[in-house]
């Protein structure tokens, strides 16, 4: 059996860098080598460096319960960091360690925007990653950064690669009702979450409306040209724990029946299906003819958490088809992602 590679991962105590330990035990390419974390957790081992906050259902895996907690400095004895980061501090940690030769897969906002940095979803841009080159020859790096969306908009998203390429998205509206756990731990406190829905979230519209055109948009060159797709958006916090519910209204170039619809999500497939990588969910779009699905509690673990779950689809009095999509924000709108773009990379002789 081929050695496996080596791999950090950077905020490893926080909701996301606990779903990264638990989706990467057992990996077939990737073992975790290093965790690490703020000053305060390091030093010590990550059991006692969680106090009390590991959220999985599994218990924190043994081998990695009694490693120590590392500073998220260069100097990790790993090829790859998954960065699951407090955007407050990711920005130049994660270029540090770029610098310093290591591939870093990260979940932060700070970097997604940068022109010559991929931001991926492996199912809608997998030809992005060229843009790494890029990366590496404009900023002298020996390591690169490649990123991931905003947990949000990965199940909108992905249904609008699969309309557009059948029929061509010019608008949509999204309406998100999104988790707790997108707060982080302990997040939203309970005073204000319980019996309550909070209209804001702080800088979510603003990604939700524009990181989708860069994915979606065409690799010209060294660059990026973006779709021509406008976005409005409206964010909610709801009472969930884990996944995010959008409602979704588009418009398309041309027009298509419901049925239409339904047929082009239903197909949609991408280059990590192709190449059968580890992560990938067989079915990207699971659409539900049930009229009361999707639902959080039930629906967010369809494929391992990485399939976007689709129903009420049907015609908009406004645009033109509207639906309901869920995807579980942990795991396909951040570690799942960052993972699937890891094998990506892997698969194409990036890492
Ligand atoms: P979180 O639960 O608050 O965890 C933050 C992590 O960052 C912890 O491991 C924390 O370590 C570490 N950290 C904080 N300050 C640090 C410092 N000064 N130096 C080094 N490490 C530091 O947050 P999260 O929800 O996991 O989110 C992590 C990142 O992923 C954020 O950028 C977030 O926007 C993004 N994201 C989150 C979701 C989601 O659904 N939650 C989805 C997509 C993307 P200590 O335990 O030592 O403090």
């Amino acid at each position: 059996m081929a050695k496996k590679i080596k791999v950090g991962v950077l905020g490893a105590t926080g909701m996301v860098g606990q779903r990264f330990i638990q989706l990467l035990e057992g990996h077939p390419w990737f073992e975790v080598s290093e965790v690490a974390a703020s000053e305060r957790s390091a030093g010590k081992n990550y059991i006692d460096a969680l106090e009390g906050r590991w959220k999985q259902a599994a218990p924190v895996p043994k081998r990695i319960a009694g490693m120590t907690v590392k500073e998220c400095k260069p100097g990790l004895d790993c090829s790859l960091v998954f960065g699951a980061l407090d955007s407050s501090i990711a920005g130049p940690i994660e270029q540090d360690f770029a610098k310093a030769d290591y591939a870093v897969s990260s979940n932060s906002k700070n970097h997604r925007m940068e022109a010559d940095v991929p931001l991926l979803i492996p199912e809608i841009n997998p030809g992005h990653i060229a843009l790494i080159d890029a990366q590496k020859k404009n900023r002298g790096w020996k390591g690169f950064i490649v990123t991931n969306p905003n947990c949000t908009l990965m199940g909108p998203t992905m249904v609008m690669k699969a309309l557009d390429d059948a029929f061509g998205v010019e608008k949509a509206f999204i309406v998100s009702m999104q988790a707790i756990s997108g707060a982080g731990y302990p997040g939203v406190a309970s005073w204000d979450i319980v019996d309550n829905v909070i209209p804001f979230i702080s800088g979510e519209e603003e990604k939700v409306e524009t990181e989708p055109l860069k994915i979606l948009g065409k690799l010209r060159g060294n660059s990026v040209e973006f779709a021509p797709i406008k976005i409005s958006a409206s964010c909610n916090r709801v009472a969930v724990r884990d996944g995010h519910t959008c409602s979704v209204s588009v418009q398309l170039r041309k027009k298509a029946s419901v049925e239409e619809a339904i047929k082009a999500m239903e197909n949609f497939s991408g280059e990590p299906q192709k190449l059968k990588l580890p992560t990938a969910p067989e079915r990207v779009i699971v659409v539900r003819g049930e009229q009361d699905r999707p639902q959080p509690i039930m629906d967010r673990d369809t494929g391992r958490g990485m399939s976007a779950v689709v129903g009420r689809v049907r015609e908009c009095k406004l645009l033109d088809i509207k639906f309901s999509v869920l995807s579980h924000n942990t795991i396909r709108g951040a570690a799942g992602c960052a993972i699937l773009n890891a094998e990506l990379l892997k698969a194409k002789g990036y890492i």
